[in-house]
């Protein structure tokens, strides 16, 4: 059955075959605390027949979520500990995030932000908040880099969302503003002239971060959707989180991250799950995410190669997670693995001194 709206409740999930009625009680407990919502394209997109469909697993909440361990918690990326001003987080030197908006247009279970977004979250920000957080951007000319996340940015309305590039056109200092969203792949039809021109603005340059954790995502729509910003001269880049039963597997993660080069997107991060409350059942090790991450370094092209990161809960930012080629042995001497996991000396043994590396 396919979904003519967005599914918001344990009835409409039911109703569109996506819940069994056993189940409806442990779904409406999730219910109480975390958003649910799923637009038509992605309840189209679900195989009703598999029971553990990489689609549905994002989207349609688990009785799992009502677990939650003592490593998780609310902020589990630290935003509250570095937001000089409200909607504001200021954790790098040259960018901050802007947070205009906590609603998105479909709800993931594992969102790292799950405390925050959603019906019962932290809203929109004010006139008056919007006044602040822009007042502080204009006062730092540190800031190089706006990243406009949430919520999903991009459902604000395109005269919304050019009050608010028009508002940094006049920030001389911001040259790069990058909006975080799932829109193009999951309300395609969203993207179309007004959003983009909405999204630009004379002076800045225009990055767009898709969230995609799975090749079935990119629909033909959502394709087209992507070519419509790529067209417009949008850079468009990709984000996506690596999730137990979705996408942890080399085959998976390889076909996705050669779509999105397909589609001009150039993958940038993927990200070791966060200790978002009720999410362990999506989670796996740090050693299994970097054996997955080396094992697209000999199987897909370096431009499908994205970036392992973990961002360190408290609110210390993002670091580089995966497994490194090089290790010295501290007298400039160092051996290197290959593609295919076979371990070199460099510089060739015995002519440390000819390439100029010291060897003491
Ligand atoms: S789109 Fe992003 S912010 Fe929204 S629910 Fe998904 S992960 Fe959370």
């Amino acid at each position: 059955m396919t979904a003519a709206r967005v599914l918001k409740t344990p009835k409409d999930l039911a109703e569109a075959g996506l819940v069994e009625a056993e189940h409806l009680g442990d779904i409406g407990r999730v219910a109480e605390r975390y958003a649910i919502a799923i637009t038509p394209a992605m309840a189209a997109l679900i195989d009703r027949n598999d029971p553990n469909d990489p689609i549905a697993r994002q989207f349609v909440p688990d009785a799992a979520e009502l677990v939650t361990t003592r490593q998780e918690r609310d902020d589990p990326i630290g935003d509250l500990a570095h937001s000089p001003v409200e909607g504001i987080v200021h954790r790098y030197p040259d960018r901050v995030l802007l947070k205009a908006v906590h609603v998105c247009p479909v709800y993931c279970r594992f969102c790292f932000r799950r405390e925050m977004v959603g019906p019962q979250g932290l809203g929109t920000l004010s006139p008056e908040a919007m006044d602040k957080a822009f007042a502080y951007i204009a006062d730092h000319p540190e800031i190089w880099e706006v990243i406009l996340t949430g919520g999903d940015p991009l459902v604000l309305s395109p005269r919304r969302l050019a009050e608010i590039m028009e508002r940094m056109a006049k920030i001389e200092h911001v040259k790069i503003v990058r909006f975080h969203t799932r829109i193009p792949v999951v309300e395609p039809d969203r993207i179309d002239a007004w959003l983009i021109a909405a999204l630009k603005a004379s002076g800045k340059t225009t990055y767009v971060a898709l969230h995609a954790n799975h090749p079935r995502e990119l629909t033909d729509a959502a394709r087209a959707a992507c070519a419509r910003l790529v067209d417009a001269g949008i850079v468009m880049l990709s984000q996506t989180v690596l999730l137990r039963g979705i996408n942890d597997d080399p085959e998976t993660l390889a076909v996705l991250m050669r779509a999105f080069v397909e589609a001009r997107i150039k993958p940038y991060y993927l990200h070791h799950p966060d200790l978002a409350p009720g999410t362990s059942h999506f989670r796996l090790s740090i050693e299994e995410g970097q054996a997955l991450v080396a094992g697209l370094r000999g199987r897909i092209s370096g431009l499908c190669q994205p970036t392992y990161i973990l961002d360190i809960p408290g609110g210390h930012g993002k670091a580089v997670i995966g497994t490194s080629a090089i290790r010295g042995d501290g007298k400039g001497s160092y051996s290197i693995s290959d593609f295919k996991g076979r371990d070199h000396i460099y510089p060739p043994e015995g002519l440390a001194d000819e390439a100029g590396i010291p060897t003491a």
